[in-house]
């Protein structure tokens, strides 16, 4: 669960993360009023949960109270990368002599924390990976200060600053820790010319899973993967395998589920996903089964009647290329199409290069071939 930047700074509060003072508006009025009481020089930020609010404008910095109404006017009820602005975090301006990103994610690979150091941060941060230092933290132990003191070393960060960052950085760990963290994330971290440390920013994700022990988690309505795929147009029904489906009509995707049995291998889903694979609903689709952790290997098996192979083949590359923008894709994709624009379909996907993307002609190939990466996927875990 992502939590929004005021309810992630409400945690680092109670932590003694120093962060800028502030105050959450729904309404204009509410805005101008907060805009007085921090006595001006303030900074309007959108609250939703993508990242990149700054170039996506939902950060802005109002010169007098009635700029700051007209600026609230403008982000409230705007949408940012697809969501709603509800409320906007008015927020007493920081004079920023330094930017820094320190971020403590759950490793996938190793299962271990990391904490990573970023002497470069802000809105920049992922432009140059190269500059963020990392250290693993042993789960049972802890994050010690003298592995903090490495990275900050390491980064080059002047050592006055060390203490202040240092003890922000073990505040921040423990508060992932306790509260069975999956991300937590400050990006901007702000060093003021006074040589003071605030969390300008906050991300914090919290694990689904352990959602039930966390009582003080913010509550949300959390739909169902159903449910959200019915919303899509699609038809998506959750299942104990391992092999994520993606096809088009039921009759279609029940065979596909048969003939993985048939192969040995377990379906993880049911997932008809209609038309709206030519358009938004593939990329729908593989993001509600890589949220499933049970997932070994994905099959998407095409027969294209109405829409047209190249288009969907279209789509399946860039909602490849748009996933692995992030990270390398973590399970393997095999592919089929059949139908009308087969052939161009098919020279579209056979270019796209990702050592996880695999396309066959025939459909028992595939699904010899998605049981086989499942299973190899599976070793690999083991080990
Ligand atoms: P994000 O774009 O969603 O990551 O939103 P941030 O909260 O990180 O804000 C984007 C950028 O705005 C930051 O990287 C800062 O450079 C800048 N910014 C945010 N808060 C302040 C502030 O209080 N003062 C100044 N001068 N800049 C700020
Ligand atoms: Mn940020």
């Amino acid at each position: 669960m992502k939590l929004f930047e005021y309810e992630a700074k409400d945690f680092f509060a109670k932590r003694h993360i120093p962060i800028p003072e502030g105050i959450v508006c729904e309404s204009l009025d509410k805005i101008r009023e907060a805009y007085d009481n921090l006595g001006g020089n303030v900074v309007l930020k959108s609250q939703v949960l993508a990242g990149g609010r700054g170039k996506a404008g939902g950060i802005m910095f109002p010169k007098n109270s009635q700029d700051a109404v007209d600026m609230g006017e403008s982000l409230l009820g705007r949408n940012i990368k697809g969501e709603p602005v509800e409320k906007v975090l008015v927020e007493r301006a920081l004079n920023i002599q330094e930017e820094y990103y320190l971020g403590i994610i759950t490793d996938i690979d190793s299962g271990n924390p990391l904490l990573m150091f970023g002497s470069e941060g802000g809105v920049e941060i992922e432009m140059n990976p190269e500059s963020i230092k990392r250290t693993f933290v042993h789960p049972f132990l802890g994050l010690s200060t003298h592995q903090v003191r490495n990275v900050l070393v390491e980064s080059e960060v002047p050592q006055e600053h060390h203490q202040s960052i240092i003890k922000i950085a073990v505040a921040l760990y423990n508060l992932y820790w306790d509260m069975d963290g999956e991300l937590i994330e400050i990006n901007p971290l702000v060093g003021t010319k006074d040589k003071k440390f605030f969390a300008a920013d906050a991300k914090f994700n919290i694990d689904n899973n352990a959602i039930y022990r966390q009582p003080e988690a913010p509550k949300r309505k959390i739909e169902s993967v159903e449910e959200r795929a019915a919303a899509a147009n699609m038809s998506y029904i959750g299942l104990d395998g391992d092999i994520g489906i993606i096809s088009n009509g039921a009759g279609l995707t029940m065979a596909t589920m048969d003939l993985i049995e048939l192969s040995g291998g377990k379906p993880a889903n049911f997932l008809d996903g209609k038309d709206a694979l030519s358009k938004e609903g593939l990329k729908i689709g593989m993001d509600f089964i890589l949220e499933n952790p049970n997932v070994k290997s994905i099959f998407i098996n095409i027969f294209a009647g109405g829409p047209r192979c190249d288009e969907i083949a279209q789509k399946i590359i860039e909602t490849i290329a748009l996933i692995e923008k992030e990270k390398p894709l973590a399970v393997p994709v095999v592919a089929t199409l059949h139908g009308r624009y087969m052939e161009e379909g098919r020279k579209i996907l056979s270019k796209y290069n990702s050592s996880h993307f695999y396309q066959e002609s025939e459909i028992e190939d595939a699904v010899n071939k998605v049981v086989a990466l499942g299973k190899k996927h599976n070793e690999h875990i083991d080990k």
